[in-house]
């Protein structure tokens, strides 16, 4: 494909915050977005060029979509990997192609694609049913987690098994569907590392982020946080390994468990723009939403230096409400994401708070 100019249309599927700041950053460039969401109200519609507002597997808006845009990216990895593929049969480009999506969507084929191309993983086993939950402990030993393998996300779909005793009220808790029993990971922190492959290959990463979760939900990341050598070097090779072997064109974020012995293991991927990649938007030179822009329309990947230190801050909820106290402090930055009801624990929007970086 070959570059696209200033002026074409870039498809987003998934009407949410990662697709508005997606929509603002490719406004910046002269790209116009169209977003595809099955919600009217949606926070990324908002600032876009126009919105279809259909469900994704909707033929006659999936029409209409590749009939207007360039190229179709997604900020949603729920998005039925085989809506990717009927787009590009209607010859649309799209990027990341519907393998990314597919491997991500599944937990056990996410873990295995990891182990196969030498990203390590906690130790697990596949769930069909209540009467694998007891040989799977035996193997991977108690506590561990088990997470349905499909449409888990902000630590949805999970739940902890103590002992033997609670395997079957625990295939109840997350509604008896096909799960992973995952070993638990005795890590001294989370980071993950933003990383980017353009078209023709060349994959950039962002300095490591550290993440400090509630529930399951993201509340703080920091970054760029202080890690060794070695540790950057095996999250860069880990995410490089990921996206050369999916072919991946775009920003991925990857999350990872750091080890006491400084080992990392990756607990999984979102093949899409992240959480954990928002402190990017006020502290390096080009933040993660051109960047999967500049990738998606292959455009040179931007540089990924951070200009300053970032601690950034989910605004869950009614947190959201503190705008004005938040926009008068002089280091914060203020992302608001145009949200209309601030239900609790939802992403409402989040602050990026500067200092400047040591030597
Ligand atoms: P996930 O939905 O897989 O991103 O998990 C949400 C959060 O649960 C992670 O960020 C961790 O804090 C925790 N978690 C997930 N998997 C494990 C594991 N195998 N061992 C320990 N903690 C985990």
């Amino acid at each position: 494909m070959k570059p696209l100019s200033p002026g074409s249309t870039i498809g987003v599927l998934g009407g949410g915050q990662l697709g508005r700041m997606l929509a603002l950053a490719a406004a910046r460039l002269g790209f116009d977005v169209v977003v595809m969401t099955p919600r009217a109200d949606d926070s990324a519609g908002r600032v876009a060029a126009r919105t279809i507002v259909a469900p994704y597997d909707d033929d006659a808006a999936l029409a209409a979509l590749a009939e207007v845009a360039d190229v179709v990216t997604f900020e949603f990895e729920n998005v039925p990997a085989e809506v990717v593929g009927k787009l590009q049969a209607l010859g649309v480009e799209t990027a990341p192609g519907p393998r990314a999506l597919a491997v991500a969507q599944d937990r056990v084929e996410e873990k295995t694609f990891l182990n196969a191309v030498g990203a390590p993983t906690v130790g697990f086993a596949v769930i069909d049913g209540p009467a694998d939950i007891l040989p799977a402990l035996d193997k991977l030993g108690a506590p561990a987690l088990l997470k349905t393998r499909r449409e888990g996300y902000d630590g949805k779909g999970q739940t902890w098994i103590e002992s033997h005793a609670d395997a079957h009220a625990a295939f109840d808790r997350i509604g008896r569907r096909p799960a992973i029993l995952e070993a638990r990971a005795d890590f001294v922190r989370e980071v993950s590392v933003i990383a980017a492959r353009g078209r023709d290959g060349e994959v950039a990463c962002y300095p490591l982020a550290e993440n400090h979760h509630e529930g399951g939900v993201l509340r703080r990341s920091s970054a760029p946080t202080k890690a060794s050598a070695a540790t950057v070097e095996q999250a860069e090779t880990i995410a490089a390994r990921i996206l050369t072997r999916l072919d991946y064109v775009g920003v991925m974020g990857v999350e990872m468990f750091e080890l006491k012995s400084g080992r990392l293991l990756v607990n999984e991927f979102a093949p899409r723009v992240h959480n954990t990649g928002h402190w990017t938007l006020d502290g390096c030179e080009v933040d993660q939403f051109e960047q999967h822009v500049r990738a998606v329309a292959g455009w040179p990947l931007g540089p990924t230096t951070p200009l300053a230190h970032v601690e950034m801050e989910n605004l869950l909820g009614e947190e959201a409400d503190a705008w004005a106290r938040l926009a008068a402090e002089p280091e914060a930055r203020l992302w608001l994401y145009g949200k209309g009801e601030a239900r609790a624990g939802r992403k409402m929007g989040h602050v990026n708070r500067l200092r400047p970086l040591k030597g």
